[in-house]
């Protein structure tokens, strides 16, 4: 039988497994397993040559019992409502292993923003907003950027939800620029906080990152940030990175900014001066510490697992290993650092965000980066030690701080 590879059956999958793992209860286990609610959208938007274009898209608030839902909104050409359902699945465990009062939800545009204007993709951004306006509110479901979403994009999205209230409600979207109300670190927050798990995951494994090897899959937000921040706060070099068209090379390690410099001017890292041409498979097998998966999902699968060399997975990505995968490394020893874990620093330093808002009163970068690293450094220490004492992979263990903290909430509601 082949791999299942649709992502929401994935985490329903891992959801069942930490279910049997914990002894939950059949009712919550039930709940847990399915949105709450869900929105599908149809949006006509004018084209820079008159025409009228139809586009779909979709708002998941997946559970709410912990605080409003929060999750990103993907611009992709491959959306699915499957995708959006275990991204939203995902932002539930997600906000409840950093223990923030937030719930989770996602929402997606089936689009090519590659192909389109800013022009057009301004009205898209709008007309996405007022059909789900009628459903986000800073107290009930407050989106943030993904992939292919920009501040920028959150900028427009923020204004037209002003308009349709009437006045300005910056606390209604995260990601924002710094001059509408963003927060400090919110830039190269999923990267910091993933590098802070790294950081730990080292001490407790008893390994050396001053000097180790990194390779980085995906070169966009969190990619470029996580090659940044693993040099200047761990000292490791970065020998490979990639993006959609392909990878790059090098033993001696990659210069961050002249590499960010060449993919500004070609539109890729793909043929940076002085690097050897690899493929994104070949990136995953390379003989590094560290690998930093920072694309899409189904990245490192049963067919690949058994190559991957790397003593640490940190995974910046939302769901770039398989349940089959996941069994192989952890057999192998490979240490993983599960994506609702080590990618929750853009949605921890978004509710640092929100809470700026609320106060209208703004912190200093340090501030955000000592509270951001206190929750990191707790999440990680808390789900490490569970997988100890239930004897199971790191992400059964964040699993399993995460349901039952969502089950909790869910039962003093009386809901189950
Ligand atoms: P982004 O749009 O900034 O960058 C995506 C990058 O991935 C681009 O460089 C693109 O070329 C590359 N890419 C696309 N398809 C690829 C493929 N098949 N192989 C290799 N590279 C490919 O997006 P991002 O915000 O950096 O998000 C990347 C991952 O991190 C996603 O899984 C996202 O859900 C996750 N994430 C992002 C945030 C955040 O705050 N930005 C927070 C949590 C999780």
């Amino acid at each position: 039988m082949s791999e299942e590879l649709n992502p929401f059956a994935i985490a329903q999958q891992q959801l069942d497994h930490a279910a049997e793992i914990m002894g939950l209860d059949e009712a919550t286990h039930q709940l847990l397993r399915q949105p709450l609610r869900e929105l599908h959208v149809t949006l006509p938007v004018r084209m820079d040559d008159g025409t009228v274009k139809i586009f779909q898209g979709f708002r998941v608030q997946y559970n709410d019992s912990r605080g409003p839902t929060k999750g990103g909104i993907r611009y992709h050409p491959a959306e699915t409502i499957d995708t959006v359902r275990a991204l939203a699945a995902w932002m539930t465990w997600k906000t409840a292993v950093v223990d923030i009062p937030l719930g989770g939800g996602k929402g997606g545009v089936i689009c090519n923003p590659k192909e389109m204007s800013a022009g057009e993709l301004e009205r898209l951004s709008r007309a996405y907003i007022r059909q789900v306006g009628k459903i986000i509110g800073e107290e009930i479901d407050v989106p943030a950027p993904d992939v292919y979403t920009t501040p920028q994009i959150m900028a427009w999205m923020m204004d037209e939800y002003s308009f349709m209230r009437g006045y300005n409600v910056p606390g209604v979207i995260t990601g924002k620029p710094l001059p509408l109300g963003g927060s400090a670190g919110r830039g190269d927050a999923t990267a910091r906080g993933g590098i802070f798990t790294v950081r730990e995951a080292a001490k407790v494994l008893g390994i050396e990152l001053n000097g180790a090897s990194a390779a980085i899959q995906g070169y966009g937000n969190a990619g470029q940030f996580a090659h940044a921040l693993c040099v200047e706060l761990l000292g490791q070099k970065v020998v490979a990175v990639s993006d959609s068209r392909g990878g790059i090379y090098n033993a001696d390690g990659l210069d961050m900014e002249k590499v960010i410099a060449h993919k500004q001017k070609t539109g890729s890292v793909v043929g940076f001066p002085g690097t050897e041409s690899i493929t994104n498979e070949e990136l995953l097998e390379l003989d590094v510490t560290v690998l930093y998966p920072a694309a899409l999902e189904n990245q490192i699968t049963g067919a690949n697992a058994g190559n991957i060399k790397a003593k640490i997975v940190a995974e910046l990505a939302n769901g770039p290993t398989t349940p089959e995968a996941d069994e192989i490394l952890y057999q192998n020893g490979v240490y993983v650092i599960p994506d609702f874990l080590c990618n929750a620093g853009g949605v921890t330093v978004s509710y640092f965000e929100q809470v700026q808002n609320a106060y209208d009163y703004y912190w200093e970068v340090e501030e955000v980066y000592e509270k951001l690293d206190k929750k990191m450094t707790a999440a990680f220490h808390a789900v490490h030690e569970t997988a100890q004492q239930y004897h199971v992979n790191n992400r059964m263990g964040a699993y399993i701080v995460s349901v039952s903290r969502v089950a909790e909430a869910c039962k003093l509601r009386g809901w189950v």
